[in-house]
């Protein structure tokens, strides 16, 4: 290799490291036994590598990955961690934004090279907020502090669940891909300036979903509420009123694909069997929609209804 281009990885050139990782121009200096125990992949490559006249540099043995520089620095920050640890169980971690590109990098880094420990750590934060419990759902601050800044970072989701066989993070990151309408052809860009797309078969998914999406949506609307009043109701004439009005009104918005939100919509006041009753089936047509959501996605995920607390 021409070892003069060469410029070296401002964090991770350790001067006493044993080996040279190459990415690009850019070379990690890192140690060799470290690397090897903990990747049976890196194992194999760095067995056959020896330092030679062609394949090294200052004595050092040198290996050419086709990976991405940025990728390769969030990785070995996990991996051989100089500013933070990678704890999924660690509590305080709860509190803290997790950066998703030093998550996406970990996890496909991690099943590349098949350190499974760190794999498993890395999907845990990604698992935790496109897989949550329907009453997490209801409550947003209950969610896993992912720095998921735009809708479109549920294409990495997607792509990443697919690549480790995640399937719970399937339903809720293709809901909200469906969600992204056309702007789903753009992909999602990342800070890194690297556009990510779904494959074909995940874009004809979300395309087909579109539809019954809306269609359950529709539905649910209507078991909310185009219904009788109260067998108890005491202001009938009224109730019924609103609830008549509730119906014109939703039609305007009959066809939406955002089947997740609250149902229970700001309406003019009924009587409190009327008010009860409404809110009870708001929350029971949104609760049945959650445990169809793979269903209606045509995705298959083992114990959904288990995951749903
Ligand atoms: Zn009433």
């Amino acid at each position: 290799m021409h070892c003069s281009k060469l410029t070296h990885d401002d964090e991770f050139w350790l001067n006493d490291g044993t080996i040279v990782l190459v990415c690009q121009t850019i070379g990690f200096r890192v140690y060799r036994e470290l690397l090897a125990h903990q990747s049976p992949v890196f194992a194999n490559m760095l067995e056959s590598s020896t330092p030679s006249s062609e394949e090294s540099y200052q004595g050092l043995p040198v290996v050419q990955l086709s990976d991405s520089p940025t990728d390769l620095r969030h990785f070995l920050g996990a991996l051989l961690p100089k500013r933070h640890i990678l704890c999924a169980e660690c509590s305080y971690l709860s509190r803290m934004l997790i950066d998703k590109l030093f998550i996406a990098a970990t996890i496909r880094l991690a099943h590349k090279y098949d350190v499974s420990s760190l794999l498993l750590q890395a999907l845990e934060p990604l698992k935790e907020y496109y897989a949550v419990t329907f009453d997490e759902w209801c409550n947003p601050h209950a969610r896993y502090a992912l720095s998921v800044d735009t809708r479109s970072c549920a294409i990495a989701a997607v792509n990443l669940a697919r690549l480790t066989d995640t399937p719970s993070v399937l339903p809720l990151a293709l809901y909200d891909c469906c969600l992204l309408g056309s702007a789903i052809l753009d992909g999602w860009q990342n800070e890194d300036g690297v556009t990510e797309h779904l494959n074909t078969a995940d874009l004809r998914l979300c395309l087909d979903a579109r539809e019954r999406l809306a269609q359950k949506n529709v539905l649910a609307f209507f078991s909310v509420y185009a219904v009788a009043v109260e067998v108890e109701c005491r202001n009938r004439s009224g109730c019924e009123k609103t609830l008549r009005g509730m119906v014109q009104a939703g039609q305007a918005g009959v066809g939406k694909c955002e089947i997740l939100v609250d149902l229970l919509l700001p309406h003019p006041p009924m009587c409190d069997a009327c008010e009860r009753a409404l809110a009870g089936r708001a929350r029971l047509e949104r609760r049945r929609l959650w445990e169809r959501l793979p269903e209606i996605l045509g995705v298959e995920v083992d114990r959904w209804d288990a995951i749903v607390s």
